[in-house]
């Protein structure tokens, strides 16, 4: 992996492809196409298949605190880690050469969760080391973007070593990546020289806290999450990630969101306040995973209304109506877009009004033909 000139993590070919490898790689790209199979679970048509959905926190408050929402899926990993279900837990941390930027963390103990917990809007590669750990003899649980696990799941259709080495995987919701320039305005915008900057923080120590620069001499500056995510990263998201069908980890054992307050005009709040989550099983194995680490003491549930989801995730909602307006403006101009099937994209599509289709259409095909995709 490399990062791109605009500041994304891209793949880079160190060697020619043998035509197994080239096979293999096309049967786990998400980037190619999702098949979602709901078997006997109940599907809904915007949050997918899922077996049950709480919101809730970790009971652990400095967990809860430090967490991006309410540090429901460190906790999750804390109990899986401490029953010794897992020896180690695959996740995204900061990268201490560039405090901006992530780097994949294998935690065995519970203070590495709690380090990587939060949510960082940069690119990450979770996957990128997943042979060595696919050949080691450890159990680990996977945490990663909707796309990452996405692909983990389909490589284990066709590589036995995935279901005994990644025994569980867990997710969370996903309105897409933002370049590193997006974290570079972030900071320029709060007055941090790059350089200067010995710890970055993007959300997290409250819900949903602050983007917040430590400089070498000590002094913060931040900036709330409204005008950081709001106001800049959206912007720098990739192109790919307003196609994605699946921002909501339909391929994980247990997704988790944040179960944001609306207020009076159907609009998620963000005033600080402690953090809760929304915990989704998906899976027979996440269900019984997240009931454990209630029984065990570590996370505080209560059930949540699924139509609930709509009125406090409007971006996911949005997303998942307008994909299918978007992809079809790049198919107007023969440009290769995932196939997705079970994602009921027509059915929502219908649900989108022509106005936003229609603008969501023009606006792609647009960005298309000036080369702004
Ligand atoms: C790019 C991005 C977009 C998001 N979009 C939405 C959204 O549209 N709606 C929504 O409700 N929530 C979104 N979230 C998720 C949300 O911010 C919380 O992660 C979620 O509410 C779970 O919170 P928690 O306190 O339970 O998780 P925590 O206990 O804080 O755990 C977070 C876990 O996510 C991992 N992680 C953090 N950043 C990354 C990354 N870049 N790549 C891979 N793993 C990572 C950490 O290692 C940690 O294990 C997004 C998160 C990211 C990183
Ligand atoms: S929006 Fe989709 S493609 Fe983009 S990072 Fe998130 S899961 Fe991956």
């Amino acid at each position: 992996m490399g990062v791109s000139a605009s500041g994304y993590l891209r793949p880079v070919q160190s060697a020619e492809l043998s035509v197994a490898q080239e096979s293999r790689l096309r049967k786990a790209c998400p980037g190619v196409g999702l098949t979602l199979e709901p078997g006997d679970r109940p599907d809904h048509p915007l949050w997918g298949p899922y077996l049950s959905v709480h919101s809730g926190h970790a009971t652990d408050p400095a967990l809860r605190q430090n967490a991006s929402s309410g540090g429901a899926l460190s906790a999750l990993l804390v109990h899986l880690l401490q029953s010794g279900a897992v020896d180690r837990i695959v996740q995204t941390g900061a990268d201490a050469a560039l405090p901006i930027a992530n780097v994949t963390v294998l935690s065995e103990r519970a203070e590495e969760v709690f380090q990587a917990a939060g949510s960082r809007y940069a690119p990450s590669a979770p996957l990128a080391g997943i042979e060595p750990l696919l050949a080691s003899t450890e159990r680990h649980a996977f945490v990663g973007k909707p796309c990452d696990v996405a692909a983990l799941r389909a490589l284990g259709k066709t590589d036995p070593r995935v279901a005994t080495r990644f025994p569980y995987m867990l997710s969370f919701f996903c309105a897409g990546v933002p370049s590193l320039s997006g974290a570079r305005e972030v900071l320029s915008t709060m007055g941090a020289p790059e350089a200067q900057v010995r710890h970055f923080r993007y959300r997290g120590d409250g819900w949903p806290g602050h983007a917040k620069a430590t400089l070498e001499d000590g002094t913060e500056q931040r900036m709330s999450y409204a005008d950081s995510w709001g106001g800049i990263l959206s912007r720098h998201v990739q192109f790919r990630c307003k196609i994605c069908a699946d921002g909501t980890g339909s391929f994980a054992d247990i997704v988790c969101a944040d179960a944001w307050e609306a207020d009076a005009d159907g609009y998620p709040t963000f005033t600080d306040r402690p953090g809760v989550s929304i915990v989704m099983a998906r899976t027979r194995v996440g269900a019984e995973v997240m009931e454990q680490a209630v029984t065990g003491g570590r996370l505080s549930l209560q059930p949540f209304d699924i139509e609930g989801l709509e009125g406090i995730q409007p971006g996911q909602t949005q997303k998942r109506r307008f994909t299918l307006a978007r992809m079809s403006a790049l198919r107007l101009l023969l440009r290769p877009v995932p196939r997705y099937r079970g994602f009921h994209l027509a059915r929502n599509a219908r649900r989108a009004g022509l106005r936003g289709l229609t603008r969501n259409f023009l606006g792609t095909l647009r960005r298309a033909i000036v080369g702004r995709l």
